[in-house]
């Protein structure tokens, strides 16, 4: 009874020093973002499709040295499946923490001047970004990234593609233009769920990302 006690003990003192990722909740309400983006499409979003990935994330590390690493590390160091997945599982979090009910509309400060040193101004931005959402084809993320002179730049990725696979590049900003983002809502229209995405994109959150790369 008592070795088994400690063969317990020893098994849960090992498992604790392995890497399990957990699916966060989502930082407002499910209902928080409507009329732009409703309850539902966050709840198959966040609890089916990010949840998934993030099973998936911890089944494929099992017992491998991924275990031990960061989930920055395996985005960046991974392939294939692994990669798909950890990468999902990144940018989604990544994605729903740049969208708030109580959003701030437009840049400021330092990251405003930056805005239209590199897009004219954020009209020019906004018009960027909803042109690469349009013409991205199939699924993928639009990326809003500061490279290591502090320059802005679009950037498209297929599937689960993200910046930081890119050297110096950082990522202020994910677009999710994967279908499961807004057909409960848009059906087809995925224009018309960008333009939505307007109301509830955090620019305060997108400009601390920029104020931090340094
Ligand atoms: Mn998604």
């Amino acid at each position: 009874m008592l070795t088994s006690l400690i063969l317990l003990t020893l098994m849960s003192v090992q498992t604790a020093s392995k890497t399990i990722f957990t699916l966060e909740p989502l930082p407002y309400d499910y209902a928080a973002l409507e009329p732009a983006i409703s309850g539902e499409t966050l709840r198959y979003h966040h609890d089916k499709h990010e949840a998934a990935y993030v099973a998936k994330l911890n089944e494929l590390i099992a017992g491998t040295p991924y275990e031990s690493m960061s989930l920055e590390e395996i985005v960046v160091k991974s392939d294939g499946a692994l990669f798909n997945n950890a990468a999902q599982a990144w940018n989604h979090k990544f994605y729903f923490e740049s969208l708030s009910p109580d959003a701030q509309k437009e840049p400021s400060g330092e990251f405003a001047e930056a805005v239209d040193d590199n897009f004219g101004s954020f009209e020019g931005l906004k018009e960027q970004l909803t042109k690469a959402c349009t013409s991205l084809f199939g699924s993928g993320w639009v990326w809003l990234v500061v490279d290591a002179s502090g320059g802005l730049d679009i950037i498209s990725e297929q599937n689960a593609g993200n910046p930081l696979r890119h050297k110096g590049l950082k990522p202020l900003l994910g677009i999710d233009v994967w279908e499961h983002a807004y057909y409960i809502d848009y059906r087809n229209r995925r224009a018309d769920s960008i333009a939505a995405l307007w109301s509830v994109i955090d620019w305060k959150k997108v400009g601390e990302r920029y104020e931090s790369r340094k």
